[in-house]
């Protein structure tokens, strides 16, 4: 059994639409696959569809933008009632505020460089949750940088004068609503040093208080004394540990399956979740 249990279609900011993501899964050779799309679950039915057709079962879940201490964090919740008020509250009111934030950026970068927000919008499709990787893709469109790589290292990066955060809930909140909508969160690369500050073990084990269920340990961000430090906290805690691709298409470099879930953790998973997994 291969699992994948985080990856982003054009519901966010990956490039695959839902389907096409699953018929990759296929290609890649895995037997399941999750959806984890940035704060929306836009990209479910898309992806339903897809799975009697292609053969792969599909674990309906996302990834829940947070805050501990004004750092990002990204929670990914499995299998929970996407119709929950408190959840899909909180996941509108982050789209709005990453809407109004991206239109700020691309403000700041209009007064150095050509770009408007008809560019960005054209990088997306109905409904997606807008993030930098929009703005860094119509930058490439525009000539401005080679790729999204080159954009987060230099336009979009978190130290630039161009760069403006955005609302998020703070991290132990979304743990508890995800549990209240019947979901099970996971906490999604919290020892990934290239993205700056990480989570210390204190603030891991007040989400852990808050009801979290697993870690993702393996996945290409962490070093292996990170996945060495987060595999300890995670049977010391006793959650389930997660491994994953965090695939976006063509987006980033990963690729789908090259982290995986052992089948005795997403068992686990589904005997938490409200929904079941859909099989083909
Ligand atoms: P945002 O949530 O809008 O602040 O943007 C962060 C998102 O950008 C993450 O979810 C990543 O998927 C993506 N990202 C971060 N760094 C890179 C990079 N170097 N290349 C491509 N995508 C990136
Ligand atoms: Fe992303
Ligand atoms: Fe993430
Ligand atoms: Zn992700």
């Amino acid at each position: 059994m291969r699992i994948d249990l985080h990856t982003h279609s054009v519901a966010s900011d990956g490039t695959d639409a839902p389907a096409a993501l699953v018929a990759a899964a296929a290609r890649a050779g895995l037997d399941v696959v999750a959806l984890t799309d940035h704060d929306t679950t836009r990209g479910w039915a898309e992806a339903e569809a897809a799975v009697p057709v292609h053969g792969v079962a599909l674990v309906r879940g996302a990834e829940i933008s947070c805050l501990v201490d004004r750092m990002s964090v990204h929670l990914l919740s499995y299998l929970h009632d996407p119709e929950h008020a408190g959840l899909l509250e909180e996941g509108e009111r982050t789209r709005e505020a990453r809407l109004q934030r991206a239109r700020a950026m691309v403000d700041l970068i209009a007064e150095d460089l050509d770009l408007t927000w008809a560019d960005v919008e054209a990088q997306t499709v109905p409904g997606t949750t807008v993030g930098r990787p929009h703005i860094a893709d119509a930058l490439a469109a525009r000539g401005h940088v080679a790729d999204r790589s080159a954009a987060f290292a230099t336009v979009l990066a978190a130290g630039s004068r161009y760069y403006v955060p955005h609302y998020a809930p703070d991290a132990a909140h979304a743990v508890r609503l995800v549990r209240a909508a019947g979901g099970v969160p996971v906490l999604a690369h919290p020892g990934a040093l290239v993205r700056g500050r990480i989570l210390s073990d204190e603030a891991i084990g007040r989400l852990v208080d808050a009801g979290l269920a697993g870690i993702e340990v393996d996945h290409r961000d962490h070093d292996d004394a990170q996945r060495r430090r987060l595999a300890g906290i995670a049977a010391e805690a006793g959650l389930v540990v997660t491994g994953s691709s965090d695939y976006h298409g063509a987006g980033k470099p990963n690729v789908l399956g090259e982290r995986t879930t052992s089948p005795e953790a997403l068992e686990a998973i589904e005997d938490q979740g409200r929904l079941p997994v859909v099989r083909p």
